[in-house]
């Protein structure tokens, strides 16, 4: 087990099912799961199997139809500042800076000027982002405002971070930037923070992940979970020669594969 023993989020046979005019829709059938302090998980699966959903049921955004989610043994009724959320589309405010942007939910949590700026500069700075503190959102390309997504979500410092498909949109050479990044920032905490990270990419799974679970689709529920010892974490130079991680690369393809064409 990667985390240390002490379950900082129980999901409980949580089911999901949307009312539409074409009748009601499975999208979480029962999906219950432990994750423990410190894990860093990556959820993989086709689009449409209900990692958003799940998601978002975490995050306290949307109520589960059924079954419930513990946080630190407390049901989740709506967001909370323990979880901070990082989304494939981030929406920072276009009338304030980057700095005041990242400042923003440090004042939320009752940090004063001098304190919430020298915290927010010092996670610019870890983004590469310091020069354009003083810059609007609309001043940025993508991956500079996914950044500064990603440095309020962390000087926020959550004990619990969960990301949809935050680099997405990126191109690969971004990507691969920001994915380094959140594994050193997550790495490097004495305390690590519990990672939910959704991505539809394995490679991006098992670069960052120490812990993968496959979703299957309709009705959706986890068909595969492995937990990948700190030891054999690959790093992106030796990912594609490290034969372990081939092995679980290609078993997590058959699985995604297999789910997909018993669905089709
Ligand atoms: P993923 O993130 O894995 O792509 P989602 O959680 O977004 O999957 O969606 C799971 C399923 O639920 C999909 O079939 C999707 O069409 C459906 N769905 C998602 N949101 C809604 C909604 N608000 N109303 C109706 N159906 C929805
Ligand atoms: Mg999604």
């Amino acid at each position: 087990m990667a985390g240390n023993g002490t379950v900082k989020v129980k999901i409980d046979k949580v089911e999901k099912i949307y009312s539409g005019r074409n009748g009601d829709m499975v999208a979480l059938n029962g999906v219950s799961l432990d994750i423990m302090e410190n894990e860093f998980v990556c959820v993989v699966g086709p689009s449409g199997c209900g990692k958003s959903t799940l998601l978002n049921i975490i995050a306290g955004l949307l109520e589960p139809t059924s079954g419930a989610v513990y946080v630190d043994g407390k049901e989740v009724h709506g967001p909370g500042p323990e979880r901070g959320v990082v989304f494939q589309q981030y929406a920072l405010f276009p009338w304030l800076t980057v700095l005041k942007n990242v400042q923003f939910g440090l004042k939320l949590k009752g940090m004063g000027e001098a304190e919430s700026r020298e915290i927010a500069m010092k996670y610019l700075k870890m983004v590469d982002l310091e020069q354009f503190a003083d810059s609007y959102p609309k001043e940025l390309s993508g991956g500079m405002k996914q950044r500064c997504a990603i440095a309020q979500a962390f000087s926020i410092d959550p004990p619990i971070l969960l990301m949809d498909e935050p680099f997405g949109a990126l191109d690969a050479v971004t990507r691969a930037r920001l994915q380094d990044l959140i594994r050193e920032l997550w790495a490097q905490e004495e305390k690590k923070k519990t990672v939910f990270f959704v991505t539809h990419d394995v490679d991006e799974a098992l670069l960052l992940a120490n812990r993968i679970l496959v979703l299957g689709q309709s009705p959706s529920h986890i068909i595969y979970d492995v937990t990948i010892p700190e030891e054999q974490h690959p790093t992106r130079d030796t990912l594609f020669e490290n034969m372990e991680m081939m092995k679980l690369r290609m078993t997590l393809i058959n699985q995604i594969n297999k789910d997909v064409t018993t669905h089709i």
